[in-house]
């Protein structure tokens, strides 16, 4: 079906991002993948063609423009060539809220020209070894101790874990009081106390840098505090995610309109009783039905990319585009697996490594079971 979401501009800008990767991603990713690690210099060229930072205001070298479809062009760009090390859309599509609409002039003044150009990388602790889901149950701690904060915690799973600059760590600052005890300070690289832990063996998306953070007695600065107040974190999470989760959204069905092309292309070209696979009923209808709930949902995705522009997108609407997309995207690759036969296990096969990046889709960004308890939530049980 016609998409109608994009204009010229983004159309161009497609173009740019297309040129970017074709030349400075596509060529290295597997070596990326052996590393565990995408090279912080791919992040300084990415920011120089303004891949970075599209509401960052001019002034601190950004484009000003609040419009999510330049998001999506990257997501479903790097998506197209399967370049899941790039840490870009947790930078762009989760961090930017952060860094952009929760920061004093002084902070922005301090962090925003680098988060556009590339120089200074961004992450989000959230989780820790005892809690994920249970955002509220997080023991890591931030004392106020005259114009600092003394944090002391653990984080796990972090995006962009062992390249972030600036980490947006989730710490309580109140443990009696809730969701209310609950702020969200900046760590920088380098502060005494911060430490990095193990680069995360995964299963798949080998090439990004998931990892654990260590605090002990880190003094960070109370100026690095986001919002005019602390206990404020738990509420400017909760505003946030939404974004978070049409990001990965946009990210499962561009995966899985990839990989169904290639099915299709690869049904056409391999034989067996003397036709193609495509020949045989079962490979045509699996084909059509998937083809058929990748286009659903990319009609759905698209109105929430403009009911986000226009301040509109509901938590609960962000969470059925979450949970049903990222399930699509793992049912569409394992079925276009099976239709590869043995080569579908093959590493050398894009539908393998599709297959194995694609399975945390349902997990991080909240797991489908805690979607569908948001969703749920709203009827008022
Ligand atoms: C590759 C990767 C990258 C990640 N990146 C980040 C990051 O950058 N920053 C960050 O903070 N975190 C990140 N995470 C963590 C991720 O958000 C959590 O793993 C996720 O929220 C689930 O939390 P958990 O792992 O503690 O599972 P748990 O919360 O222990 O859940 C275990 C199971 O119980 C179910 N469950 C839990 N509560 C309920 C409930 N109320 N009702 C029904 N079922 C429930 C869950 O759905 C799940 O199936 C990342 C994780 C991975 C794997």
């Amino acid at each position: 079906m016609q998409r109608d979401l994009f204009e010229e501009e983004h159309r161009l800008f497609r173009e740019t991002v297309r040129e970017f990767l074709a030349r400075e991603v596509a060529p290295h990713h597997d070596r990326w993948e052996k590393d565990g690690i995408v090279p912080r210099e791919v992040w300084k060229r990415a920011g120089e063609i303004g891949m970075f930072g599209f509401g960052v205001p001019e002034e601190f070298g950004g484009a000003g423009i609040t419009d999510f479809r330049y998001n999506a062009v990257i997501v479903e760009e790097v998506m197209a060539i399967g370049a899941t090390g790039l840490g870009y859309s947790l930078h762009n599509d989760v961090m930017a809220p952060y860094f952009v609409d929760l920061t004093n002039d002084e902070q922005k003044a301090r962090w925003l020209p680098g988060f556009a150009s590339g120089e200074l990388i961004t992450a989000v602790a959230m989780s820790e070894p005892g809690a994920g889901s249970d955002l509220q149950g997080i023991r890591t701690t931030a004392v106020r101790d005259g114009d600092h904060y003394v944090v002391n915690g653990q984080k796990t799973f972090i995006t962009n874990g062992i390249n972030s600059d600036l980490v947006v760590v989730v710490a309580k600052t109140d443990p009696d009081a809730g969701a209310r005890g609950i702020s969200l300070l900046v760590v920088e690289r380098g502060m005494e106390g911060f430490s990095r832990g193990r680069n995360l063996e995964k299963i798949g998306m080998h090439a990004q840098d998931t990892a654990e953070l260590f605090f002990d007695n880190v003094r960070v600065p109370a100026a690095n505090l986001l919002g005019p107040q602390e206990g404020q974190g738990f509420f400017q999470l909760m505003a946030n995610l939404p974004q978070e989760r049409l990001s990965i959204a946009v990210m499962a069905v561009a995966a899985a309109e990839t990989v169904l092309q290639t099915t299709i292309e690869y049904c056409k070209n391999r034989t067996a009783f003397g036709r193609s696979i495509g020949g045989f009923q079962n490979a045509r209808f699996v084909l059509a039905e998937l083809d058929t709930e990748v286009d659903i949902a990319r009609l759905y995705v698209d109105r929430c990319i403009l009911a986000l522009n226009a301040g509109e997108l509901t938590a609960v609407d962000a969470a059925k585009a979450k949970w049903w997309t990222t399930e699509l995207q793992t049912k569409v690759i394992d079925r276009c697996l099976q239709l590869h036969g043995g080569y579908g296990y093959m590493m050398e096969y894009p539908v393998a490594k599709a297959w194995m990046d694609s399975r945390v889709q349902t997990i991080y960004g909240g797991t489908t079971e805690i979607m569908k308890e948001i969703i749920g939530r709203s009827f008022g049980f």
